[in-house]
């Protein structure tokens, strides 16, 4: 069976076809520049990439030019639009509502327009990629994947902030947590590799992108993530300041008197790593100028690290244990020197690293690092989170059927 998966931005569609036969991906490629331009990449493993200018108004322009490029006589990869058994969509956000993966209705789409003040950002894009392929593919069954989805388990008191209790009943005002198909990915991974079911285990997955989050899982369930109402808690990342001390907004709106935009775009395109080093958001870069002595650098990467070690240590305690830590995204599954640094002097939660494979392991696949002495396992695992969404869509085809 043939599984599209898509995941549009603001200007912006990433697209993957699986064979999930196969259980590979046949063509992949993004949109970019949609509305400001167009522009289109396409690959096909073991042939050439393919791309070009071309004129993209809308996310409608978009779908329409990947359905015909996977079409292409000579540049696709099926015959007919046909071939697609389902087409799943990642959405950021489901609310309290959708806690779980979902058929795509006319109620979920009317559930996201009505919500959009919940992630502004993200929704917006997810509805009008939605729209365009139900445009384009009448019929074709689609489903909604949330990265809010995975951490519905939570209990009141992971998601519940100290604040007058009617703004989470009037306005659903609590933690949600993001990159939710992440942590399932890597979770479910961690179990696989371990031998173990993952409803028999306490699991700590550490997603270090250009936006971060730290997961705890136990017995199967979230019991806690770093993100919150928004993806601007917990750790301190590209350009988000993650944990502060809320009453900052208040005096930086005084201060500087500035607007609450302004202060939000502060929060979560002028801090983190851009913010403290004033070098870049970029870890990599951030990394070369720390190299180099620039020790403004040095301590934005500090930050990271020593919240890092705060967030994992505190969900110890809460799972009280740990059998397995992940490492994924960009960084956690690149960064070999900052996943050094957060299990340092973590043996008495019982973290030990070996410094030697994390040093040495191959780059781009699941690997063990665990050290010896250590009571937890240790692994950098890829994530994969199309993968995740091809799964749900290819579980809801076969259902259809
Ligand atoms: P996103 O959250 O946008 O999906 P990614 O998961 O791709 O982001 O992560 C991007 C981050 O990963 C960037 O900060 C980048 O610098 C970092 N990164 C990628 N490769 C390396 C590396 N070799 N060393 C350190 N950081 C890396």
């Amino acid at each position: 069976m043939k599984i599209l998966v898509v995941n549009a931005g603001s200007s912006s569609l990433k697209y993957q076809l699986f064979d999930m036969d196969e259980n590979k991906v046949i063509a992949k490629g993004n949109c970019e520049k949609i509305g400001i331009g167009g522009m289109i990449t396409h690959k096909r493993p073991g042939k050439d990439d393919y791309q070009a200018d071309v004129e993209l108004k809308d996310h409608d322009d978009a779908i329409a030019l990947v359905l015909k490029l996977l079409t292409d006589a000579e540049l696709g990869v099926i015959a007919s639009a046909d071939e697609i058994d389902a087409i799943g969509h990642r959405v950021v956000h489901g609310g309290e509502q959708y806690k779980e993966s979902t058929l795509i209705t006319d109620e979920l789409m009317a559930y996201l327009e009505a919500n959009i003040s919940l992630n502004p950002l993200h929704a917006p894009p997810a509805i009008k990629g939605i729209e365009a392929c139900r445009k384009n593919c009448p019929g074709k069954p689609m489903i909604a994947v949330f990265d809010t989805a995975f951490h519905a388990t939570m209990e009141p008191s992971s998601y519940i902030y100290a604040l007058p209790y009617e703004y989470y009943e009037n306005y659903k005002l609590r933690r949600y947590g993001f990159h939710g198909t992440s942590h399932r990915y890597v979770s479910g991974k961690v179990a696989e590799l371990c031998g173990k079911d993952l409803a028999d285990m306490k699991v700590i997955t550490c997603h270090l992108g250009n936006g971060s989050s730290i997961t705890a899982i136990k017995n199967g369930k979230v019991v806690d993530t770093s993100m919150g109402f928004t993806p601007n808690e917990g750790l301190p990342m590209g350009t988000r300041c993650g944990n502060i001390d809320p009453t900052v907004v208040p005096f930086l709106m005084k201060t500087l008197n500035i607007t609450a935009a302004e202060v939000d775009t502060i929060l979560n395109k002028k801090s983190g790593l851009l913010g403290v080093s004033g070098v870049s958001s970029d870890c990599r870069e951030v990394n070369a100028a720390a190299k180099e002595g620039n020790k403004r650098a040095e301590l934005a990467i500090e930050l990271l690290v020593h919240e890092a070690k705060k967030i994992i240590g505190s969900y110890v305690a809460e799972m009280n244990g740990v059998d397995a830590i992940v490492f994924t995204a960009g960084i956690g599954e690149n960064d070999r020197a900052l996943r050094e640094r957060i299990c340092a002097d973590m043996d008495a939660v019982g973290i030990v690293m070996d410094n030697d494979v994390n040093a040495n392991c191959p780059r781009g696949e699941a690997y063990e690092l665990t050290g010896k002495g250590s009571k937890a396992r240790v692994f950098v695992i890829p994530t994969d989170e199309e993968y995740m969404i091809a799964l749900d869509a290819l579980k809801l085809a076969k259902s259809l059927k």
